[in-house]
Order: C-alpha cells, then sequence, then structure tokens
C-alpha cells in the first residue's frame, strides 16, 4: 500500500468554526501567546490559562467535521494513511481518520504536573484548579505550549520520511519544528500545499500549490487520489 503522510494545521478546522491563530480574527488577536500558551503563562496565572482552554474546549463540544475531514477518512482504505495534525481539536478522529498523530496535544485531555505519563479524558469542557491527578497533583492541558518540546516530532518525521504523496492542509507553516517535517518528504514523493493564502514555494521539489480552502477542494484531491489507485 502507498503511504500518504498528511500534514494539517489550524486552517482544516476553520469551515467548522474553529479561529486560526493568525488570520485576522484569529485567537491571537484577542489572546498575547504570552498570556496563554506557554509554561510562564502557567506559572503565573493557571487560572487563566485552564479558562483559555476551557472556552476553546466548550467551543470544539459545539462544532463537528467538515467536508475535508471527511473526505481524508475516505482514503483510509486505499492508502497506508497518517494525520499529523498541529491541531488539539478531535475533528479528524471524529471525521473518521483512523490514525492521527497530534504534534501540539490534545484539548480533550488532561496530564498531570507531576507526571507527564499520566493523561486523562476530560469529561465535559471544564478543567479547573483542583482538579487533580491520582497522585493529588494539579491537572493542566494535555498541549504542548510555545517553548515547550514536541515529544511526536520524531515518529512524525520519520512517517514523512517514507511518504510516497504529502498533502498539507491549512497551516502557515509559521510554527516550527512542525513547519521542517515537509523537507523530511523525498524530493520524488508529490506533495500538494491546500490552503487559500499559500504562497508559491520554488523550493520544495514537486510540489503543487492549491490556494483555496479545504472544504471545498480537499474531497476533489481525495477523488482524484482515489482513481489512481
Ligand atoms: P495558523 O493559524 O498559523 O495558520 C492557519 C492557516 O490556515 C493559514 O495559512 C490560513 O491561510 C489557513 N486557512 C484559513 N482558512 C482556511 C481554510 N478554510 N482552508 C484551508 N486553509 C485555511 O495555524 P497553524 O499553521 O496550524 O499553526 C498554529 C498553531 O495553532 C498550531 O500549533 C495549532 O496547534 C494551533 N491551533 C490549533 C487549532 C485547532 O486545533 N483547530 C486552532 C487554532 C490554532
Amino acid at each position: 500500500m502507498r503511504k500518504i503522510v498528511v500534514l494539517t494545521g489550524a486552517g482544516i478546522s476553520a469551515e467548522s468554526g474553529i479561529s486560526t491563530f493568525r488570520d485576522s480574527g484569529g485567537l491571537w488577536e484577542t489572546h498575547r501567546i504570552e498570556d496563554v500558551a506557554t509554561p510562564q503563562a502557567w506559572d503565573k496565572d493557571p487560572a487563566l490559562v485552564l479558562e483559555f482552554y476551557n472556552q476553546r474546549r466548550k467551543k470544539l463540544l459545539e462544532v463537528e467535521p467538515n467536508p475535508a475531514h471527511y473526505a481524508l477518512a475516505r482514503l483510509d482504505d486505499h492508502f497506508d494513511l497518517t494525520v499529523i495534525t498541529q491541531n488539539v481539536d478531535d475533528l479528524h478522529e471524529r471525521g473518521g481518520s483512523k490514525k492521527v498523530l497530534h504534534l501540539h496535544g490534545e484539548l480533550k485531555k488532561s496530564r498531570s504536573t507531576a507526571d507527564p505519563d499520566l493523561v486523562y479524558e476530560i469529561q465535559g469542557w471544564e478543567l479547573n484548579l483542583g482538579d487533580t491527578c491520582e497522585k493529588g497533583s494539579q491537572l493542566r492541558p494535555h498541549i504542548v505550549w510555545f517553548g515547550e518540546a514536541v515529544p511526536n516530532i520524531m515518529p512524525a518525521a520519520n512517517l514523512c520520511s517514507q511518504a510516497d504523496i504529502l498533502l498539507v492542509i491549512g497551516t502557515s507553516l509559521a510554527v516550527y519544528p512542525a513547519a521542517g517535517l515537509i523537507d523530511y518528504v523525498p524530493h520524488s514523493s508529490p506533495k500538494y500545499l491546500i490552503d487559500p493564502n499559500a504562497r508559491p514555494m520554488p523550493w520544495i521539489p514537486n510540489l503543487t500549490v492549491i490556494p483555496e480552502k479545504a472544504g471545498s477542494s480537499v474531497p476533489g484531491i481525495v477523488d482524484m487520489l482515489l482513481k489512481e489507485t
């Protein structure tokens, strides 16, 4: 089976109603990164950090996957496909994708501040001060904050180095190390970049840029790939 890697960012979830970070109207216009998404913010004001993620989680419970998420799941039976996502939402899973690697954590999970291996599903949308792990330590969002290591980056790089086809969808390719994953994909493998604001990247071999929204273009690209099988 040919291997497809799909690298996704906030843009694939935009048409589901989840704000991206950097577009106009995006989350960083209303919140400063350093106030809500860094270890320093957690040390300074954990209640504010928890509230920021509580609001994101509440919103996530109200939205649904869009045609792009559902279309990707149609590839699963025909390709060895892994979605590597920078998103912390669960819309790929709810859209039916079987193998999803989250680079930046998962909004619907919490983690012990004392033992990073203790990870829990959050019931409902709230995580509060006083919510503790089984060892009695405060729980934090299971999110990779800016300035923290990205534990899944090596498995992601390995997957990219074996990809026969790469789809990159809805990412500004501004956040490293995720943005560097494209460099691991073999030069000979076709690559598609789907993002309405995508700019030409002539230094990336075999890249086709599709400057369109994910919801309207990904189903057609999936049809094209299925015809090739
Ligand atoms: P980003 O905000 O930097 O970039 C979003 C990209 O999506 C932009 O290039 C934009 O042009 C594109 N886009 C907007 N609407 C689109 C559409 N309808 N179809 C396709 N593309 C569209 O996001 P990023 O590159 O993912 O990096 C930022 C970080 O933000 C990531 O680490 C991620 O964890 C986090 N984030 C996640 C979510 C989520 O889980 N849904 C939401 C916001 C931010």
